[in-house]
């Protein structure tokens, strides 16, 4: 009998963003508000969350052990410090690149000008990080904290200070290796669980947003919008596939068709750090990097490498500042690529943090806070679309750095059948 063809969870995963915006789409535009509002609360809200409280409820127990694993594995110093160094470098060139590209096109376009919209509600600016403050932080006082808090950057340096002292004695460390190498398949394993929910989830999250906000309150922001969006596709589409042909002499396409399901789990979830476990699960069975490498670069770039809300920081400040009537400075500019870089060092990569970020960068350069009240409203969608970037940034660099550290699987970025069901 021939074997009937089943789809993959990928496509699964397709249908129900699809399902998701059209549901959400009927929804907005026949159902009176009462009713729209009901289903939101009653299905997709709920959906949405049990998926995003699954993926959530593994990132620190994740990273934690194939961390240290993945540190145990590298041994010695030199090497980590090569890797540290190449995905680095990687990051903040390309952060500070995503910023350029995001001012020239603002510049270009001028969103805002000559637009009066009345300012909705006001927005709570965060506090600028003292710059010190941040290194220092790294340094936990209690590791249940940093792993209860969720502090991401806290949690890296616990898990690759205990990865080298494992490292640097192999015999006594034995027992424990062979725990965390147990602990790391029961945790992927886990991962593949609630992976099988996502289709759902990704459902919930998407109806309720589309269902939620409809597309009315796009209109006015229509040029902003536009050039964030214009600003995010020129990097990813140019800029990554460069860095990639640059370095590694990979297929762009095939990077791209490799981490698409990664990609949409950020777009739906808008975070990074929720995203993890997708995004290692992606890096280790669809494009062939090793967890040596991945288990370092993923969350650290989680954490740091936000190329997509640095591009919204880029047209953000020229919107605001074309709003106000006020001209920028080349000093301006350089204020912002620094400030936009040190505050996404200092902010984990969860839902809506760009904004806080905008805040500390308009503070900074003097612009009125109030003019992230005129953005509020779309911005939502625009982190759905940033975060997919963020995570895209994430996995070339671990593509390049993997690559270069022959720590890669080339056979496997070029298969056509992913191994992603695999047990063992
Ligand atoms: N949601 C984004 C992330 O998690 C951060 C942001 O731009 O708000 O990567």
């Amino acid at each position: 009998m021939p074997q009937r063809k089943t789809l993959g969870l990928t496509a699964w995963i397709l249908i129900g963003l699809g399902a998701g915006i059209i549901v959400g789409l009927i929804q907005y535009l026949l159902l009176p508000k009462e009713a729209n509002e009901v289903i939101i609360k009653w299905v997709h809200d709920p959906l949405g969350r049990i998926f995003l409280n699954g993926i959530r409820l593994l990132v620190v127990p994740l990273v934690l052990v194939s961390l240290t694993l993945g540190t145990a594995a590298i041994g010695d110093l030199n090497k980590l410090g090569r890797i540290g160094g190449k995905t680095m470098g990687i990051y903040l060139s390309t952060t500070a690149i995503a910023i350029t590209i995001g001012f020239t096109l603002a510049s270009l376009i001028r969103p805002g000008t000559g637009l009066s919209i009345p300012i909705e509600g006001g927005f709570e600016g965060g506090q600028s990080p003292f710059m010190m403050d941040i290194f220092v932080n790294i340094v936990p006082t209690n590791p249940f904290r940093a792993m209860v808090e969720g502090e991401m950057l806290q949690v890296i340096f616990v898990a690759i200070m205990a990865g080298l002292a494992i490292a640097s004695m192999p015999n006594r460390s034995k027992p424990l290796v062979k725990v965390l190498e147990s602990a790391d398949h029961i945790i992927q394993k886990m991962v593949g669980m609630i992976m099988l929910f996502a289709p759902i989830g990704v459902f919930g999250l998407i109806a309720e947003v589309i269902a939620g906000e409809g597309l009315a309150v796009f209109v006015p922001l229509l040029k902003y919008m536009g050039c964030v969006v214009g600003a995010l596709f020129i990097h990813a589409f140019i800029i990554y596939p460069a860095y990639l042909f640059m370095f590694t002499k990979l297929n762009p396409i095939r990077f791209f068709a490799n981490i698409y399901p990664a990609m949409i789990v950020a777009f739906s979830t808008s975070s990074s750090n929720a995203s993890l476990p997708v995004t290692m699960s992606v890096a280790e069975k669809r494009l062939g990097a090793k967890e040596s490498v991945y288990s370092f670069t993923l969350p650290l770039g989680a954490t740091i490498n936000m190329d997509g809300t640095a591009i919204m920081q880029g047209v953000a400040t020229v919107f605001i500042a074309n709003v106000y009537g006020i001209d920028l400075t080349i000093g301006n500019f350089l204020s912002v690529v620094l400030m936009a870089t040190l505050a996404s060092i200092g902010t984990a990569g969860v839902p809506g943090v760009g904004l806080i970020m905008l805040s500390m960068v308009l503070a900074e350069i003097g612009l009125p806070l109030e003019g992230i009240g005129i953005i509020l409203g779309v911005d939502r969608l625009l982190d759905m679309t940033r975060t997919a970037i963020n995570i895209s940034g994430d996995l070339m660099a671990t593509t390049v750095v993997a690559k270069s550290e022959n720590e890669f699987d080339e056979e496997l970025f070029y298969a056509k059948n992913k191994r992603e069901d695999e047990d063992e």
